[in-house]
């Protein structure tokens, strides 16, 4: 151990020089004066002993760093305040030996030379201790450059860390110093540090120091984490804001000086009414819309039935609106749904008094009334207006019993009321005990007035079924008008999502309420008439939930008094709503939801009638929605008539509309163009004081279109081709359909014989099983049959399998993309066979529906009116129709129908064949088999 004497330098409190590491300090003017002194004198750089102190103002460490005086920088001389800034670089450890080491660095005496000791040979460490120290050192190196941002400090990191790896044992202790110099630690550690000069006891020391280092980096760095998780979305949130609001701001007075600028008019205004002041557009004033929509919101609040769901509701998400600060995003939401609660017109609150309706409904004259407004919007449909006056009648009664009842009860009660003391606040105005939880709910005096309850009018749910254009819409208008009531619309074509009805939970991202509160919103009104269309094309359960179970609950009368919307998320009152729904069949509707409602069926209308709608609605709705009147344009009987029998084939009116829209449409460019030139020829005779209609007319307008002019109107007529087409043919019979539309028609039944086959039927054209047993059922009486139809010549014979040849049947539905099903081609079937293997062939105008059993028997088949006035529009003469159905046709099928056409109700397959191929045409050897009613 070397011993010498050197100038002692206390470094400030908590300052430490390691042995390699490097330090600038400021020091005082005398000690900088001394320093530089020694500096001056001495040749090289000089040593001196940088040593720390072990707390402030206490003494001096006893170990210390012998240091080289790097850089002395003195002060400029004016400046006697600033201290010289001194610059060391650590070199060895060394141990104070005298026991006076009490100075302090701010003493007065600065510099004193003192006996120093540089420690001996520091030995090699044991290798366990290198280990533990390297892994540790190299766990913070690496922890230290991930965190770093400065890729330069990140490099400086990883090459110390190389420098390690790469370092002898006999140097790991130095390579410990550098290490702990250029890390942060606590001072007592670095202290402790540095009085070991045993190399052994240095390394266990630093590992000490580095494990600490670690833990509270990973510990810091994860709190940093998650506080500047959280604070920067706010922070950034608010920044936004600010940003946004700062640029409106610009924008505003950008707008306002060019509105300024651009209203200043340059020449003055001559009438005087131009203001100066720039008119502030509603869109911009948006403080003051604030402001109102907010007092909107409170007095629909204050509004609400004392004590309901809704106002508890209301008052509560108002408290919680006024403590969220504006502008942030939960405002917004609780916000919004505010907007939503208040504007559902909820049973009880003021000013949604169902009085318009109650007003309507007491009126001795509804019922004519009603008549007259059915009457008015539609033509024919008696039967069904019937049911709907039958059904207003209803409606009327429980309502006025109802309201009789409600009027006593209320009467009853405000007697009782009129004795309680009234509240002088309004709970929507924050109260301190409000805010107290426990205190919320606190009954005020208020509580004993109960929500008055609204009178119901519960009636059936009606249920229009027909196909598109029928009507069903319009009546359902029609009942709304008559009821004096708003009427809304509901899509369900489609509806998958059981919170399309329901609406999604509030914590949804973009959540809304569902359609049903949509639709009471816009209706304004708690009593709306709600159509929901298209009733059978809900979406049954699936992973969406189930919307058809959401739609009953809406439709039950015993719940629907608290329909549950997800959103709202308070009971709302459904049950003095007026519930129409349509479907164009009714195969598809779920059986609970059938068991809710009444039906009413709309088939479609016969030529005749749809000429009168024609004529009485479409032609004027069109002729005002193309701004001409009934002077500029008629549409002859006979041309109407074209339009519905050769344009349009369906069973409602929506093509005959459009095809009449058309014909006004083009008639309107004409009219357009004729009134232009008859305002030339005004300018050129002033003195011709005919009328413009007159002049046009001599013009060579024409006011009344003909049929014939419809092919240069409307192009060629579509189904005239389909009806040429139409030819007798063999193994070819028409049988009749209902499409999923609801809608009437015909359909050819194709059959052809394949030779060379093995005697099998094949069937095609997108047929379900029904339809093709009933193929089979229909072949097998045949086959059956054959010998008596004169098809084979003995009855063992298999016509298909005749000696020399076999063959295959094939039987073929055109559209092959439509579902067929259904046994009621069975007859079509049976007669298109008979007809391949006679070849007899069946008229095409003869069309027919029926089911056959296996005896023959021919059974009912739903759908006759429909199938009817289908085959009456493809100008179809005879229909062979089931007996069973003979009621059906009698009923429903209009006189003019029946009497245009033949109706044949058949039994047996013998009666059919006998009606569809004409008498005597099939040979039938032997008897005829007896007719036997079932009495199963
Ligand atoms: P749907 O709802 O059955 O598909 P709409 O009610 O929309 O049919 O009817 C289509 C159009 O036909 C409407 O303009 C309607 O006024 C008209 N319409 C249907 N039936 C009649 C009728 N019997 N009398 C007068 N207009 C009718």
């Amino acid at each position: 151990m070397a011993n010498t004497v050197l100038p002692v330098l206390a470094l400030p409190h908590p300052l430490i020089l390691l042995p390699t590491a490097r330090i600038t300090i400021p020091v005082q003017r005398s000690t900088g004066e001394e320093l530089l002194s020694l500096v001056q004198h001495a040749e090289d750089q000089p040593l001196i002993a940088a040593v720390p102190l072990t707390s402030p103002d206490a003494s001096l460490h006893s170990w210390g760093t012998a240091a080289r005086i790097v850089r002395l920088i003195r002060p400029p001389a004016r400046n006697q305040k600033q201290p010289f800034l001194l610059t060391l670089q650590g070199v060895a450890r060394i141990r104070i030996l005298e026991e006076r080491n009490t100075i302090c660095s701010d003493s007065a005496d600065g510099i004193v030379e003192r006996r120093v000791e540089y420690p001996e040979a520091e030995g090699t460490p044991a290798m366990e201790s290198i280990i533990k120290f390297k892994a540790s050192a190299l766990r913070l190196l690496e922890l230290l450059a991930k965190d770093t941002s400065q890729q330069a400090k990140r490099d400086a990191y990883r090459k110390i860390a190389d420098m390690l790896e790469n370092t002898t044992d006999g140097k790991m202790a130095n390579m410990a110093d550098l290490l702990v110099a250029s890390v942060n630690g606590e001072y007592a550690d670095k202290l402790d540090f540095l009085s070991a000069s045993n190399a052994e006891d240095r390394l266990s020391r630093a590992t000490t120091i580095f494990v600490k280092q670690t833990s509270i980096t990973e510990v810091s760095k994860k709190i940093a984490q998650s506080v500047d998780d959280s604070l920067s979305k706010q922070q950034k949130e608010f920044y936004l804001r600010q940003q946004l609001s700062a640029i409106q701001r610009e924008l505003a007075s950008i707008t306002r000086g060019t509105s300024v600028s651009n209203s200043t008019p340059i020449i003055p205004d001559v009438q005087g009414s131009g203001n100066d002041a720039p008119k502030v557009s509603e869109l911009d004033n948006e403080e003051q819309a604030e402001v109102e929509e907010m007092a909107d919101i409170k007095a629909k609040i204050e509004a609400m039935a004392k004590d309901s769901e809704e106002r508890k509701m209301g008052v509560r998400e108002w408290r919680r609106l006024k403590r969220i600060p504006q502008g942030s995003v939960e405002h917004g939401v609780v916000r919004n749904y505010l907007e939503w609660l208040t504007s559902v017109p909820w049973t009880g609150s003021e000013g949604n008094a169902s009085a318009i309706s109650m007003e309507t409904l007491r009126n001795p004259a509804f019922i004519s009334n009603a008549r007259a407004q059915l009457d008015a919007d539609h033509y024919g449909l008696e039967k069904i207006k019937k049911r709907l006056i039958e059904y207003l009648a209803v409606v009327r009664l429980k309502a006025v019993q109802a309201d009789r009842e409600q009027a006593l009860a209320t009467s009853q009660k405000s007697v009782e009321a009129s004795k309680e003391p009234h509240p002088s606040q309004t709970d929507l105005e924050t109260n301190v005990s409000a805010m107290v939880p426990g205190q919320e709910q606190s009954p005020t005096p208020s509580s004993s007035t109960t929500k008055p309850k609204p009178s119901t009018v519960k009636g059936p749910i009606l249920l229009f079924i027909g196909p598109p254009g029928t009507g069903k819409t319009s009546l359902g208008q029609s009942i709304a008008r008559s009821l004096n009531r708003p009427f809304q619309r509901i899509s369900l074509g489609g509806v998958r999502d059981e919170a399309e009805i329901r609406g999604h939970r509030r914590t949804y991202v973009g959540s809304g309420p569902g359609l049903i509160v949509q639709a009471l919103r816009k209706a304004g009104r708690p009593d709306p008439v709600i159509l929901l269309d298209e009733i059978d094309k809900v979406s049954q359960s699936n992973f969406h939930g189930d919307p058809a179970a959401a739609l009953l609950e809406v439709l039950d009368p015993e719940q629907n008094h608290s329909f549950n919307d997800h959103y709202v998320n308070v009971p709302i009152d459904l049950s003095q709503v007026l519930f129409i729904c349509t479907s164009n069949s009714l195969e598809t509707i779920s059986a609970p939801l059938l068991d809710r409602c009444e039906i009413v069926q709309l088939s479609g209308y016969t030529y005749d009638e749809k000429v009168h709608i024609a004529r009485r609605f479409l032609l004027p709705k069109q002729l005002t929605a193309n701004g001409l009147t009934s002077e500029h344009l008629e549409l002859s009987e006979d041309a109407l008539m074209h339009i519905a029998t050769m344009y349009t084939r369906e069973a409602g009116v929506r093509s005959l509309e459009r095809a009449i829209g058309g014909v006004v449409r083009y008639k309107a460019v004409e009219w357009a163009e004729h009134i232009d030139t008859s305002l030339v020829d005004a300018e050129k005779h002033p003195e011709d004081t005919r009328n413009v209609i007159d002049k046009a007319v001599l013009n060579g307008y024409k006011r009344i279109v003909e049929t014939d002019e419809l092919e240069k109107i409307l192009g060629i007529a579509r189904w005239d081709a389909d009806e040429r087409e139409r030819d007798e043919r063999r193994g070819v019979v028409y049988g009749l359909v209902v499409t999923g539309m609801g809608e009437g028609g015909i359909l050819p039944i194709e059959t052809i014989l394949i030779p060379s086959g093995s005697g099998t039927l094949k069937l095609t054209g997108s047929l379900g099983e029904v339809i093709k047993e009933s193929g089979e059922l229909a072949l097998s009486w045949v086959k059956t049959h054959a010998y008596q139809l004169g098809i084979t010549q003995h009855r063992s014979i298999d016509p298909l399998k005749v000696p020399g040849e076999t063959r295959d049947i094939h039987l073929h539905l055109p559209s092959g993309a439509v579902k067929k099903d259904g046994p009621s081609a069975g007859i079509a079937m049976t007669c298109a066979f008979v007809s391949l293997l006679t070849g007899a062939c069946v008229p095409s105008d003869v069309a027919m529906t029926g089911e056959i059993t296996l005896r023959g028997r021919v059974g009912p088949v739903g759908g006759i009116k429909e199938k009817v006035l289908g085959a009456h529009r493809a100008h179809i003469k005879k229909v062979i129709l089931p007996w069973a159905n003979r009621k059906d046709v009698e009923q429903d099928v209009p006189p003019e129908v029946r009497s245009a056409m033949q109706l044949v109700f058949v039994r047996t397959m013998e009666e059919t064949l006998e009606a569809a191929f004409g008498k005597g045409v099939l040979g039938w050897r032997g008897e005829s088999m007896p007719v036997l009613e079932s009495r199963l």
